[in-house]
């Protein structure tokens, strides 16, 4: 065992389907700071778990995983959004299926932009719209993610979770009928498997979809540890039938927003969790 690597990510990068990288940066963090040490803490987590998945009958053992480690970061969120950049063409260069674990939000842009040649979807799960063109200055805060993946990359958009926002990003939800969103109310009132039929029909023209979780679209309940955390979230439950059911349509995920020292280790528990089942899920649909 080396858990210094994500569990069950022991095979090389050639061989691998799957390629695990740490992006240990949280300096445009707003509220609490730490989302730096998720990827190590996920990783220790990760071999709590056991190889099988009984849910999905699918064995991690067998599945070719890689991790690649924590990649360079600097002082300088651009900088460092570059580095994160170039990882995730390395990696969909090889064609295989990039998990970025963060660190903030600030880092899913350049995952997704990596994606940018290719009719691609997004679908973030959020408590937060996350929809500002700025904040304090800074373009690429992590509270300014989903607007820059809106205007940039693509309006193939739904967020699912919310509870967050200003009224300018309320607004802008309202009257931008290109893209999708679903409160967490939503979630309770609608429930999940009828929001998840309308984003597969919203999202039916797109060849493939990108996953992003930011873990404060879980109540703070169930994931205490967050960088901006914000009560009457999603359940782990709901959070997870959406990973299994978009997982065989996705060609990326990550996992951001985890600040451990908030932890009392639950947090990161359920974030490699949630990896592993994402994992589970998409290789499962590769065998089908
Ligand atoms: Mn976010
Ligand atoms: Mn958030």
């Amino acid at each position: 065992m080396n858990s210094n690597l994500f569990a069950d990510a022991s095979d090389s990068f050639e061989d691998a389907t799957f390629v695990l990288f740490g992006a240990p940066f949280d300096g445009t963090s707003s509220y609490r700071k730490g989302s730096k040490w998720a990827p190590m803490e996920m990783r220790k987590a990760s071999y709590n778990f056991e190889t099988y998945n009984g849910d999905l009958d699918v064995d991690l053992s067998d599945v070719p995983i890689h991790d690649m480690g924590d990649c360079d970061t600097f002082a300088d969120v651009d900088q460092t959004l570059e580095v994160v950049y170039e990882v995730s063409r390395q990696i969909i260069g090889a064609n295989k299926i990039p998990i970025m674990m963060g660190g903030e939000h600030s880092l899913t842009y350049p995952c997704v932009d990596a994606y940018k040649d290719k009719n691609i979807g997004v679908v973030v799960m959020d408590a937060h719209y996350d929809l500002r063109e700025e904040y304090g200055g800074v373009r690429n805060n992590h509270a300014c993610v989903s607007r820059h993946i809106i205007d940039d990359v693509t309006s193939k958009y739904v967020s699912i979770g919310i509870r967050s926002g200003t009224k300018d990003e309320y607004d802008y939800v309202k009257s931008n009928k290109d893209i999708r969103s679903y409160t967490s109310n939503d979630v309770s009132d609608m429930g999940i498997d009828r929001i998840l039929k309308e984003v597969d029909q919203y999202m039916s023209n797109c060849d493939k979809i990108y996953l992003s979780l930011d873990m404060d679209a879980l109540d703070p309940a169930y994931a205490p540890a967050l960088g901006t955390p914000e009560p009457f979230g999603m359940t782990p439950r709901e959070v997870r039938t959406v990973i299994r059911h978009l997982a065989p349509k996705t060609i990326g995920f990550d996992l951001v927003e985890i600040s451990p020292e908030y932890d009392s280790g639950n947090t990161a528990m359920l974030g490699a969790k949630l990896i592993r089942d994402y994992i589970a899920a998409k290789r499962k649909s590769m065998q089908a």
